[in-house]
């Protein structure tokens, strides 16, 4: 984008004046960010405007989250008007820095509605004709504080800055049906900028309003109630987000905000298409959906009922959602794959329900054995076989998911239709992930191979030769974002940590198959062992970690409590606190993330084999110069793969093993036979900890009593996480080590999103 300083000022003391009635001398930060990204959108409404015109194929990405986090700086980066915008600021005395303080858009949990963004990124930035579709919750993810070492969960009112990256699109709202209630949609587009491209695609995320305004009278007097009560019942839709994150949760609102984001994206598209004289046999040959997991898979019953609708048999319906849909499995895990309850969806959605009973019926036909191949069963409708059924393709999100998809989860499905099934290994967008949250090391990477790789990650191979020459300036600026992050966490959490420390980091969503309590014990290990004098050389190092967990997850929230009073423990230790201290960072997010991964020494990516489908977050270390501490889980048996596994720290049972422990594990066993280990468990009941209300308790007693003692193989797998952690520890500071490092970044290439939605364009698109 063109950028004329002058220009850019005027435009936004117009803005200033026109929407605050202020100028830039009396502008506050809210009104000055508002009216900065006002000036930036004008700009860029040309293109957007002329990419909405175009009459090309488009896919539409379905997605119930979408955590796009800080928007202005990304913008202003894609649209390559980032120095010119702080210097325009700086000039009337303003720091661009200052909207670092703007709320995150935290529309998702975590990796999942990441992923979706990334993606978004990338294909803009790829010039690929992909928009998001989703829900703008009133609320984002949670915030997170911690009182006592115990998560506390507040609002996030993400809107309390405003939303200048959107726009109300009122001429594009649609009216969702349920059977007890009509609830009006209405559009917010989002520009999605690609990088230096002017590629301006769109995420269209829908807000609920009742379909007639607020009816005070009637309100006031009473005479209309039940009318009042439906329009209030209409803006709840949309007002939250849930916050579980791999765990299904069986509530009828959940329901309704999935249809509701579905039915009003396709009402929308299909009467578009029409209005433009399409055919709508040939529907798939102008647009195909992306089902980012089960989340939006009623929109596969909600087209086929609006094509109905529209006079077409089931089976010409059938045939076109078939080639119009797509679908991306996320887990294995049982807890997370989707089950409604097909009594409370036939009566919220009788003609929604009436188009998945005809899909079972078309499953019938096809002659297959009904104990294997079904929809309904037994009362309960199966989202992830409705998606398998209809989609045309299938696809898992690392080599190592998709294997298990076809051997496991859906082996009987894989068996029969073969070629449905394609892996799509995840990828981060190298724009936020790198370019933007480590300029330091992205211009010492420009310095040596030009800056063909923000666009073309696999480019950076060809900065091996001088992994020699940068060593130096890797270290350096390692340091520097230490020594910033420092300064930050001191600032936020009350909490001091030497920069010269080693900073192993594991930031995710709190979940007991990401092992955060492994990692937890590990600290308490090496804290005994130091107390004991058997480890005086214990290299000096900062466990950190980040992490939400859901509200309603007793273990998770233990979890924190646990390691919150090991970091009392450890911090408030003279004898200790000089060799290592521990941080549980708060209100773990996007911005966040960016900060913590270009500061890494160690990135720790320690779930249960064959748990983690793919991780991203091992993906943003790795591309920052990172080793990764892990198992041969998700995507790190390919980034052991590309950097060598000698590059990396590989611990821990592997998804063949797993299956064979779990035939008759004793964990209590395993512990009695391993004293380091007996110990750290001990600590969780023998007083160690003076505050646990009977956390710690129930923690402990999951790892040794119940249906599936120790069910994530933390007592199994802690001696071999021990030794070789402690190696890697042992081997952090040398020149080899940051060799290491920096030859993980070299291999980055494949986890590029840009590879990842090329992939999609190409293998299930068909839009390139
Ligand atoms: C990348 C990211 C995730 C996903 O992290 P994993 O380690 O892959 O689970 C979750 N939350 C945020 C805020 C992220 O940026």
């Amino acid at each position: 984008m063109k950028f004329d300083k002058k220009v850019f000022l005027k435009d936004v003391e117009n803005i200033l004046r026109a929407d605050f009635a202020c100028d830039l001398a009396t502008a506050n930060k809210k009104e000055l960010y508002n009216a900065v990204s006002k000036a930036v959108m004008q700009e860029a409404y040309p293109d957007w405007i002329a990419a909405k015109r175009q009459q090309k194929k488009r896919c539409g990405y379905f997605s119930a989250e979408f955590l796009m986090g800080r928007a202005i700086f990304n913008n202003l980066m894609n649209l390559g008007i980032l120095d010119g915008v702080r210097d325009a600021l700086a000039s009337v005395g303003e720091d661009l820095g200052q909207f670092e303080e703007v709320e995150d858009a935290a529309l998702g949990n975590g990796g999942l509605g990441r992923l979706a963004a990334c993606y978004l990124e990338s294909a803009a930035s790829m010039g690929l004709p992909l928009d998001g579709y989703g829900i703008r919750y009133r609320y984002g993810l949670f915030r997170q504080v911690f009182a006592d070492g115990y998560q506390k969960e507040e609002g996030d009112d993400w809107l309390k800055w405003g939303d200048p990256w959107s726009v109300r699109v009122e001429r594009d709202a649609a009216i969702v049906h349920f059977s007890d209630m009509d609830i009006l949609a209405v559009p917010y587009d989002m520009p999605i900028f690609g990088y230096h491209n002017t590629v301006v695609n769109t995420l269209r995320l829908w807000s609920s309003e009742p379909v007639t305004a607020f009816d005070f009278e009637t309100f006031d007097t009473m005479k209309g109630e039940n009318k009042a009560v439906e329009n209030f019942n209409a803006t709840k839709i949309c007002d939250v987000l849930y916050p579980n994150d791999n765990t299904m949760v069986g509530k009828l609102l959940r329901l309704r905000q999935q249809y509701f984001m579905v039915s009003a994206s396709l009402q929308d598209i299909v009467r578009k298409y029409k209005a433009a004289g399409g055919d709508f046999k040939a529907l798939p040959e102008k647009f195909c959906f992306q089902l980012n997991d089960t989340h939006p898979v009623l929109a596969i019953p909600e087209l086929l009922r609006i094509l109905r609708k529209e006079g077409l048999s089931f089976e010409e319906a059938f045939l076109v959602a078939k080639r119009c849909f797509n679908f991306t499995n996320h887990t294995i895990m049982a807890e997370a794959l989707e089950k409604w309850d097909a009594l409370a969806l036939s009566d919220l959605l009788p003609d929604v329900y009436e188009q998945i009973v005809a899909c079972q019926e078309r499953l019938e036909l096809e002659g297959l054995d009904p104990n294997k191949f079904f929809i309904i069963r037994d009362g309960t409708v199966h989202m992830a076989n409705l998606a398998i059924f209809v989609s045309s393709k299938v696809n898992g999100v690392a080599e190592i998911h998709t294997d298990i998809l076809k051997r496991e989860t859906f082996r009987h499905w894989y068996e029969q239709y073969p070629e449905k099934f394609v892996n799509i290994t995840n990828g981060i967008t190298p724009r936020r992930w790198l370019l933007l949250n480590n300029p330091k090391l992205a211009a010492i990477i420009d310095a040596k191979i030009g800056g063909a790789w923000h666009t073309d990650l696999k480019q950076l191979a060809r900065l091996k030769p001088y992994i020699g020459e940068i060593l130096p300036d890797f270290k350096r600026v390692k340091g520097e974002n230490k020594e910033k992050l420092a300064a930050y966490i001191k600032a936020r959490e009350g909490v001091e940590i030497p920069a010269g420390f080693i900073f192993d980091i594991q930031i995710k969503r709190l979940h007991e198959y990401k092992r955060q309590l492994l990692n937890a014990f590990s600290i308490l290990h090496f804290y005994f062992e130091i107390k004991d004098g058997k480890m005086n050389d214990f290299p000096p190092t900062a466990f950190i970690f980040g992490a939400k967990a859901a509200p309603g997850y007793y273990m998770a929230k233990a979890v924190i409590k646990l390691i919150n009073e090991i970091a009392k423990l450890v911090n408030g230790d003279p004898d200790v606190s000089r060799r290592m201290r521990v941080v549980f960072v708060q209100d773990y997010d996007v911005s966040y993330a960016e900060k913590l991964v270009c500061a890494a020494d160690i990135s720790e990516q320690i779930s249960t084999a064959g748990m983690e489908a793919s991780g991203t977050g091992n993906m943003k270390f790795m591309l920052n110069g990172t080793v990764t501490l892990g198992t041969m889980d998700g995507a790190n048996v390919e980034i052991c793969e590309e950097a060598g596994r000698e590059n990396n720290y590989i611990f821990g049972a592997t998804v063949e093993e797993v299956a064979n422990v779990k035939r008759g594990y004793d964990p209590l066993a395993v512990i009695n036979a391993d004293p380091a280990l007996k110990r750290v468990c001990d600590a969780l009941v023998n007083g160690t900890f003076s505050d646990d209300r009977g956390m710690l308790v129930r923690l402990h007693a999951s790892l040794i009593s119940g249906h599936e003692p120790d069910r994530y193989l933390v007592a199994y797998d802690f001696a071999d996480y021990i030794r070789v952690k402690k190696r890697l520890l042992y081997e952090f500071g040398t020149d080899e080590f940051y060799t290491k490092c920096l030859l993980n970044l070299c291999a980055a290439g494949k986890f590029s999103a840009d590879r990842s939605v090329t992939d999609y364009a190409n293998l299930i698109w068909h839009i390139n």
